[in-house]
């Protein structure tokens, strides 16, 4: 079949090769994916999902059993006291941007310590000038760098929190930079050092990509608040729109406030016949997540033997599904994602180009040939137009897909003379 689909043999050997190496990966992944399966599986009966939960709720979705369902499900299975689960979240940065803004108050001021936060993220907070952020709201922020080893810089941590800082955001996974991911572990001793210093502050992680990946998330360390997507690792591919939040009692009622009106809160909101899919959707979570990182293991292993530099490399555990290659210049970028659309279920036949996409500064060249529109749990490559032209790749439903993907774009750098095998 790869010879039919136009692999050439170099890339179907080296493949073949790489392959037999991950086994004891692979493994591992999939162990995990069974713990968090039968995790899933047991909110799911613990909370008697039935047939009636699925049913299509319109208007003001007062009682909406299916909805309260699905939220249940979340807070148990990520064991946290609430959840908010709705369509109506229309992405990740509007979870995030409702998270942030339902728990601070004008003259607090918000920290992160990992550094600058995920590109869409520094307009909410008005790191870049952008209308209605938190700035405008007369709401403060302040950044402690990570330390040149990628780890935090405690010392300017603390030196960071002063009498206003009312919540801490910590992102998960590293997005469009260079960093590190960090383990739920990792996230939970700066955690424990946060509140060492002042208990009342509230933790909250952007958790986009990380969840199932681990056993555990990083609401079993200690966050108030996890936060992410569900066209990414919780809706399961199936989930056609909408965002999580899961926390604690107060902050997710302050977020449901926040989302939908005060005195209203998670009464209302329709479930507008998304039931199905976001319930089933989280329940392929867990082996759709695996999927994703096996391919990603896959092309670290690949591109890493090629001389490429990757991160996370080879060999290194994994906190995320994003596997980012240092491509060095613009027309590997371009091949790589031309590469990876052209092996698509879906728009295979069109060429991505860059582009100056809202909420991001720099050109972003994205390959999405999704079910649903730009989701990036399905197989999905995209990278900004700057130095060193890294492609941050994720997604693969299943592995024999996400795999052909990443031979795919191999194969276009190696016809086009952009890579020595
Ligand atoms: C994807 C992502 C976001 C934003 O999510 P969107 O759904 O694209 O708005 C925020 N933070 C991180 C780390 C992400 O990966």
């Amino acid at each position: 079949m790869y010879s039919e689909l136009g692999i050439s043999p170099e890339v179907q050997e080296i493949s073949r090769k790489i392959e037999e190496k991950l086994a004891d990966r692979f493994s591992k992944i999939d162990r995990t994916a069974e713990h968090n399966q039968l995790k899933v599986l047991s909110s799911m009966q613990k909370n008697r999902l039935q047939e009636g939960h699925f049913a299509a709720t319109t208007g003001y979705g007062y009682n909406d059993s299916g909805r309260e369902a699905l939220e249940r499900i979340y807070a148990d299975t990520f064991r946290t006291e609430a959840a908010l689960v709705r369509p109506q979240i229309t992405c990740g940065t509007h979870a995030l941007a409702v998270a942030l803004f339902s728990c601070v108050r004008p003259g607090d001021e918000i920290l992160s310590p990992v550094g600058a936060p995920y590109d869409t993220l520094q307009e909410v907070i008005g790191i870049r000038p952008s209308k209605g952020s938190l700035k405008e709201w007369g709401i403060g922020y302040r950044q402690a760098d990570l330390l040149p080893d990628g780890g935090f810089d405690y010392e300017g941590i603390r030196s960071g929190i002063g009498p206003k800082t009312r919540l801490v955001t910590i992102q998960r996974s590293k997005g469009y930079s260079d960093r590190r991911t960090f383990s739920p572990q990792e996230i939970g001793e700066l955690i424990a050092f946060i509140k060492g210093i002042r208990p009342d502050i509230l933790c909250m992680v952007d958790n986009c990509y990380g969840e199932f990946v681990c056993e555990h998330e990083p609401s079993e360390y200690g966050a108030d608040m996890i936060v992410g997507s569900l066209i990414k690792n919780p809706g399961g591919g199936l989930a056609p729109v909408g965002g999580y939040i899961c926390g604690t009692e107060e902050c997710v009622a302050q977020c449901a406030y926040r989302l939908s009106a005060p005195g209203l809160g998670q009464e209302v909101g329709a479930n507008l016949g998304q039931m199905p899919a976001l319930l089933q959707g989280f329940f392929l979570a867990p082996t759709v997540t695996a999927a994703a990182l096996k391919t990603a293991v896959f092309a670290a292993n690949l591109y890493e033997g090629l001389g490429f530099s990757v991160h996370p490399s080879a060999q290194a555990p994994r906190y995320d599904i994003i596997q980012a290659i240092r491509l060095e210049t613009p027309e590997r970028l371009c091949a790589f994602c031309e590469g990876i659309q052209s092996a698509s279920p879906v728009d295979s036949f069109v060429t991505p180009e860059p582009w100056d996409m809202p909420g991001y500064d720099d050109p972003v060249i994205m390959a999405s040939g999704s079910f649903v529109s730009g989701s990036s749990i399905e197989l999905s490559a995209d990278g900004p137009l700057r130095e060193p032209y890294n492609v941050y790749f994720q997604g693969g439903l299943t592995y024999p897909h996400g795999k052909f993907g990443i031979m795919k774009s191999l194969d276009l750098l190696y016809k086009r003379n952009l890579v020595k095998l």
